[in-house]
């Protein structure tokens, strides 16, 4: 018999259950979060993995984080506190010269014009059609999708869109479909000519996607990537002050000070199902809990394939969820550093300069990403990978010892499925790889490194329980976002198991620190009170 009832359960302390307690515990729901790992957080974390240096493990910069959950939740008052980065970016060239972006519009314009006069010229151009774009597309990231095969309250919805799309008149809405659905390296060719600009951006084409810029798809991560905001200010991406650990922090704060309890070392076996309707969770150790209500964090392959028996679900369901693309072909590596990087393109002679505030690339152009994707793509780790370091500690100084650093290193490609070998063998390998590389661009690197973590796909999946290792809960194809995320029919949070909801990353709005699956699945779970 459950030992214990709760108004709702949630599997899985990631931030978007997180922020489903809390929105839940907030209306007065009695609320339960059990968490398989013994730290909250899910991929948006902060441990001390050496001591006296706290590493944002997994995610590491943020923008997404919807600006409604940091006011309802009252964040700031919880401890989340926004650092932006100026400039926010920063590529050096084998050829010395070195470009750097944002948010300073001057700055930025001054950069580009350095490799082409006219790329300065289309820039802002560029970035007003992206904006306009953004203003159709981002009140859908907090919008419950349609079911285009749905009754006529769905029929409304889609009507409601297409008006919506209408309004962007034709030359935007043909931008707009383009980006949605084809590839960013075309995209960019129209805009720009610099390869040096084109790859720069290109990376955000491609950041936690199986894919080169010259697939289509890269063209909405790419937009992905511009739909948030830092401190009200649209596109910039900032660090959190205490690591992005402290996003989870604020928002557990905030679900416990309304009574949800959380608890961690508790991983859930099974979810308990009784006469087609969720009645509560098991833990691995046995422990069940009741309640009316479910909703996991985990990703659609867990949730449906590990924690329930397949007879419990609609075949064609199940079919759905086994087409997830779950491939992944990121790797992280976590260095503490003895100094900042000294680039070759702009030396720093050991100290923090601008070069070091926002995202590092080392992508020289756009065939560069594509070759690292071909070695991927056969089942090898990418030769010549491409690199993005941030330096968190360059702005914050709460993070490792006074003079030392925490350098994040976010590297593609490298797939889950290494072939012929294992990544046991690689990991190694692959890491000295990316050393030798950084000490090409910035010499003195690996004598400045102090220690190092690598996480290739398959511990990523073993860590943080994502399958593959894919950092978004499944790709984000389009005939996997919106009304097909998770699957066509199931878009609304609700699954075909009545009270069994989905709350994390695998629903729409899909992955990035953004709280918007959390936030839509609270609202649904609240509707069917
Ligand atoms: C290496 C890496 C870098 C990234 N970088 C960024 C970035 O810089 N910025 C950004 O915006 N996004 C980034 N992302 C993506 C982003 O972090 C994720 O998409 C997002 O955090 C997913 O949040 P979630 O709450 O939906 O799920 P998760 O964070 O995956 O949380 C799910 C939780 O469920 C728990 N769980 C699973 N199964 C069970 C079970 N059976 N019982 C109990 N608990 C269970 C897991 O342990 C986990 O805590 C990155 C992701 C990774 C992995």
């Amino acid at each position: 018999m459950p030992s214990t009832t709760y108004d709702a359960i949630i599997i899985g302390a990631g931030h978007n259950g997180l922020v489903t307690a809390a929105y839940l515990a907030r209306a007065g729901y009695k609320v339960l979060v059990l968490e398989r790992r013994e730290i909250i957080g899910g991929c948006c974390i902060t441990e001390e993995v050496w001591p006296g240096f706290k590493v944002s493990t997994a995610a590491y910069v943020n923008s997404l984080l919807r600006p409604e959950i940091i006011r309802d939740l009252e964040l700031k008052k919880y401890g989340f506190e926004m650092i932006p980065r100026s400039p926010s970016s920063f590529t050096p060239f084998p050829d010395g010269r070195y470009l750097m972006m944002g948010p300073d519009r001057a700055l930025t314009l001054r950069e580009i014009a350095k490799f082409s006069k006219k790329d300065a010229d289309a820039y802002p151009k560029y970035e007003e059609m992206l904006t306009r774009v953004a203003d159709f597309l981002e009140p859908l990231l907090t919008q419950t999708p349609p079911d285009p095969f749905g009754g006529l309250g769905s029929l409304w919805k889609i009507g409601q869109l297409g008006w919506a799309f209408r309004k962007l008149g034709r030359t935007v809405a043909a931008d707009a479909v383009e980006i949605l659905t084809g590839a960013a390296w075309p995209i960019l060719d129209r805009w720009f000519e610099s390869q040096e600009l084109k790859a720069t951006i290109a990376t955000d084409a491609v950041i936690g996607a199986f894919a080169p810029p010259s697939h289509p798809g890269t063209g909405y991560v790419l937009f992905h990537h511009v739909m948030g905001e830092c401190n009200g200010v649209r596109g910039v991406w900032g660090y959190v002050r205490g690591g992005m650990g402290m996003i989870s922090h604020s928002i557990a704060e905030a679900a416990r000070s309304k009574g949800a309890e959380i608890r961690t070392n508790a991983e859930v076996g099974r979810i308990l199902v009784r006469d087609g309707r969720v009645s509560g969770v098991a833990l691995r150790d046995g422990t069940e809990f009741s309640a009316t209500r479910v909703a996991s964090c985990a990703d659609a392959h867990v949730t449906f394939l590990k924690l329930l028996e397949p007879k419990e679900l609609p075949p064609e369901f199940v079919t759905q969820i086994q087409k997830i693309d779950y491939s992944s072909a990121t790797v992280k590596i976590n260095v503490a550093l003895d100094r900042p990087p000294n680039w070759k393109a702009l030396p720093s002679d050991g100290k923090v300069g601008p070069q070091h505030h926002g995202t590092m690339h080392i992508c020289p152009d756009l065939d560069y990403i594509e070759r690292a994707y071909d070695d991927a793509k056969y089942g090898r780790w990418a030769q010549n990978p491409m690199l993005e370091c941030t330096m968190a500690t360059a702005l914050d100084d709460s993070l490792a010892p006074p003079g030392k650093h925490i350098l994040s290193m976010f590297i593609q490609y490298a797939p889950y499925h290494l072939k012929g070998t294992s990544w046991e063998v690689e990991k190694d390998k692959f890491a000295d790889r990316c050393f030798d590389i950084m000490e090409e661009y910035a010499p003195g690197f690996k004598s400045s490194v102090l220690h190092r973590m690598v996480i290739p796909p398959p511990d990523m999946e073993r860590l943080w329980g994502i399958t593959g290792g894919n950092i978004m809960h499944g790709a984000m194809n389009l005939h996997s976002m919106f009304s097909f995320r998770p699957a066509l029919g199931y878009a609304n949070y609700r699954t075909p198991i009545k009270g069994l909801y989905l709350c994390g990353a695998a629903a729409h709005p899909g992955g990035g620190v953004m709280g918007a699956c959390g936030l839509n699945a609270a609202r649904e779970i609240l509707k069917d009170r």
